[in-house]
């Protein structure tokens, strides 16, 4: 699934090609990714002429800011990603269930090959409202270390889920959680209330450090995420642990491991991630 990076990435992306564009139409073979409203043909009536204004992330969610008070939420969920104009042949580039025309004759598509994807349209205040459940912004400006472990606190449940919980934390998902507890030596079975002040601070440090990483290097395409161009992004040198099972560690040299939370495949090394 797209996480931060990926989706930050997209935006980014999006922000050059689509800003100012107006939306002309619209269309899908899969209505059930469109959820609100819930009718097609009212989605589609209600979302031609809007022109997009500003188009933002929170969490794992894009945001286009639209004329007359509405926003489009689009989250790509397991295997959706947004392709633009002339993007590049790729297998994951070819399951199109959704397409936006533009007025500058370009189509922004959805590619999603399980069709889990969620659009939805919004007045942009309801929008607003209904994204303060999510968890504190990692990138943000204000996330400070005594936010952090004021949120985590009182959270039961091991440190790998409650990373995962995005009304904690958003953005963060199955790759970077798994990413993230290697480079602060943390296990991913540890109980967020046994996490002394100092552990709490190595995992505050390696969310900056791992999530700055991947935004740079604009996602990993392990999966099915591509850039807006139809391209890969370039996380995966950096990427240690996360389906590396069996592989040597790069830090000890101690084969990874692979097991689950929560059903959930989890990637650690069981030498420098003991405790
Ligand atoms: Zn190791």
């Amino acid at each position: 699934m797209p996480e931060l990076p990926e989706v930050e990435t997209t935006v980014k992306d999006l922000q050059t090609k689509v800003l100012s564009r107006t939306f002309v139409d619209v269309w899908t073979d899969t209505k059930k990714i469109v959820k609100k409203p819930k009718d097609f043909e009212e989605f589609r009536k209600q979302l031609k002429s809007k022109k997009i204004q500003k188009i933002w992330r929170r969490g794992k969610n894009i945001i286009f800011e639209l004329s007359e008070d509405y926003s489009l939420l689009i989250h790509q969920k397991l295997t959706g990603h947004l392709l633009y104009g002339e993007w590049k042949k790729d297998r994951v580039n070819t399951y199109i269930h959704l397409k936006f025309f533009l007025d500058n004759g370009e189509i922004l598509a959805l590619s999603d090959l399980r069709k889990f994807a969620k659009v939805e349209l919004w007045k942009t205040e309801e929008l607003l409202e209904e994204l303060e459940k999510l968890g504190l912004e990692p990138l943000a400006k204000d996330f400070a270390f005594e936010k952090f472990k004021e949120v985590l606190k009182d959270k039961r449940g091991k440190v790998k889920q409650v990373l995962m919980d995005q009304k904690v934390i958003a953005g963060i998902g199955n790759i970077y959680a798994s990413e993230i507890l290697w480079e602060a030596k943390i296990n991913p079975f540890k109980g967020v209330l046994k996490l002394s002040d100092e552990e709490l601070k190595k995992i505050y440090q390696a969310i900056g450090k791992i999530l700055k990483k991947a935004v740079k290097a604009k996602g990993e395409s392990i999966s099915d995420f591509r850039r807006i161009s139809g391209e890969k992004g370039g996380f995966d040198p950096f990427r240690k642990v996360y389906q590396k099972e069996g592989e040597k560690c790069p830090r000890c040299g101690a084969k990874i491991k692979r097991t689950k939370i929560a059903g959930r495949s989890t990637y650690f090394c069981p030498t420098c991630q003991k405790t």
